[in-house]
């Protein structure tokens, strides 16, 4: 495994459109082994294939307890709304509240091509919301209501 560089804002490749993976061939395996190390090393909540430079669907998000993987993802159904601050791996020393809604249903694919479905509340659906965004070329700073002085989070 590789820890991987995220690239940042500024990059003209955060700002295009991945492409939905056809097959999931040993380089997509690679690619999502690599995103998992380089998300645990830089403590994000999760990582989207087009930060390390590979305009894929392919996205990692870490839960606390694991680091679930989504090939593919597509969100199928959202509930509610929450206004929560958001930071980025590709954005560093930032942070702007985003709205958000408060249940997300992400539809995917896991690495061995099956398809799952599963719910995030919280930090997981903003995580899902977040991460799906930049598989479209979107940053949460297009999205926030606010942004913050640094100085003033945590
Ligand atoms: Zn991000």
């Amino acid at each position: 495994m590789a820890i991987l560089n995220i690239i940042k804002e500024g990059d003209e490749t955060l700002r295009k459109k991945s492409r939905p993976v056809e097959t999931i061939t040993p380089r997509i395996i690679t690619l999502l082994d690599d995103m998992r190390e380089t998300l645990k090393k830089s403590n994000g909540c999760g990582l989207a294939a087009p930060q390390v430079g590979v305009l894929k669907r392919v996205v990692v998000v870490d839960n606390g307890t694991e680091v679930l993987e989504f090939i593919n993802p597509k969100i199928i159904k959202t509930e509610g709304e929450q206004r929560e601050i958001e930071a980025c791996l590709s954005i560093p020393g930032k942070f702007g509240i985003v709205v958000r809604p408060a249940v997300v249903t992400i539809k995917a694919q896991n690495r061995y091509g099956n398809e799952f479905i599963t719910t995030g509340e919280e930090l997981m659906a903003r995580a899902f919301c977040h991460e799906t965004d930049h598989l479209d070329g979107i940053l949460y700073i297009d999205k926030a209501v606010e942004m913050l002085d640094p100085e003033d989070v945590e």
